[in-house]
């Protein structure tokens, strides 16, 4: 199969899978000659994935655990949500787990969205794909030319003028990485607390951001008491690595809560995310969760810092773990995306299907030091 065939069966496969990205099985199943040597467009922390992959090891699979794991039930949600607490010191009652935060997106949106959603873009695509056909969406566009950071402003003033129910804020946002600090995010919650029901909060890749030199984490998980339109969404996809055991957990007001678990969601969390879920809560986990966290944290920085640096890609800000770049030499997104495939093995995340961008943009993920090192020279050579 030569270039042009490939890019066509890749075309194709694009179109297919509409605003997601064809998986990488998919991709290699149809174009075999591929040599995928990096994954650059799943977002996650390889060395977290490394990390819990070897506590399983040890306290699964060793001791065949494991086996109990698939044979019996899991706990129910409410047991899971208590794992949690104790970990992030939150009441339990307030806390709803998810099959992943796609889960917990859909029951949220079609449980209390109410009428009118607000959605930045670009965006998550889960976030307007998942509405009902009753739910009306507003979009509010950043712009390119302010670094696609929220312009409070504007953003307020749009809130005025719609009168949305529910208002989704995504931080730092998915595509984009553009942040709101913890105050930034408080003020908003001041000023809208009596304009939206609904203040959907997804916090998917907080734990790559930082607002001090020593990295100390940051999160917003305490406001739920001050603010009860607050709901929090969070996956463990992202910063834990670990998307095929679909999980997260969202934070609520109890009366929300208690209306998703009276009516469905008993065993909808697998052994494996509960046994996740005491990892997560236990101080020796997180210690050296921590320490992986910082690691990737800095790789991330180097990355983003050389990728800064290649004169026809434009690097816009971002506090999480990818970036997203405006091709600026001519060549579009696609095509780009799969000259980085093709010829250097690397799969990236063609954003051509995301509304809210003008232009040819693509969305790297940062991996691996070395990977690192390997995604920065191809995209020094295709770049330039
Ligand atoms: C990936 C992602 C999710 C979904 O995560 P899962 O837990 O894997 O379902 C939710 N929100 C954002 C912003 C994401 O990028």
């Amino acid at each position: 199969m030569n270039k042009s065939q490939a890019k066509a069966i890749l075309n194709q496969l694009k179109q297919e899978s509409g605003s997601h990205s064809p998986s990488i099985s998919t991709i290699l199943r149809s174009v075999p000659e591929i040599k995928l040597s990096i994954d650059a467009c799943y977002l996650s922390n390889p060395y977290a994935t490394e990390l819990l992959y070897k506590y399983i090891k040890k306290d699964l699979l060793e001791t065949d655990r494991l086996k109990d794991i698939i044979e019996y039930y899991p706990a129910q949600n409410n047991d899971i949500a208590r794992i949690i607490a104790r970990g992030i010191g939150i009441n339990p009652d307030k806390i709803f787990v998810g099959n992943g935060a796609a889960e917990i997106i859909q029951a949220v949106i079609h449980h209390f969205g109410g009428n009118k959603i607000a959605i930045n873009i670009p965006t998550f695509s889960a976030y307007y794909e998942f509405t009902l056909p009753r739910q009306e969406i507003v979009f509010f566009k950043t712009r390119k030319e302010e670094d696609f950071q929220l312009n409070k402003k504007d953003y307020l003033e749009f809130l005025h003028r719609e009168k949305p129910s529910t208002l989704v804020l995504i931080n730092p946002n998915n595509p984009d990485g553009g942040y709101l600090s913890n105050q930034e995010i408080e003020e908003l919650l001041e000023e809208t607390q009596n304009l939206v029901d609904c203040f959907i909060l997804d916090e998917s890749f907080i734990h790559f951001a930082f607002e001090d030199t020593t990295l100390s984490p940051v999160n917003s998980e305490k406001l739920i008491d001050k603010y009860p339109n607050l709901i929090l969404i969070k996956s463990m996809s992202k910063d834990f690595g670990i998307a095929g055991i679909r999980t997260g957990y969202s934070i609520m007001d109890e009366t929300r809560r208690k209306e998703l678990t009276d009516h469905g969601f008993l065993w909808n969390v697998s052994g494996l995310a509960e046994y996740f879920y005491t990892l997560y809560s236990s101080e020796y986990f997180k210690n050296e969760y921590d320490i992986v966290r910082k690691k990737y944290i800095m790789n991330t920085q180097m990355f983003l810092a050389e990728i800064q640096k290649i004169p026809r890609l434009k690097a816009y800000p971002s506090k999480a773990n990818f970036a997203l770049l405006e091709i600026q030499n001519g060549t579009s997104s696609f095509d780009f995306a799969m000259d980085l495939l093709l010829e250097h093995g690397i799969y990236v995340r063609d954003c051509s299907d995301k509304i809210g961008l003008d232009g040819a943009f693509i969305r790297v993920a940062s991996r691996s030091f070395e990977e690192n090192l390997k995604i920065i020279q191809a995209l020094k050579q295709l770049g330039s």
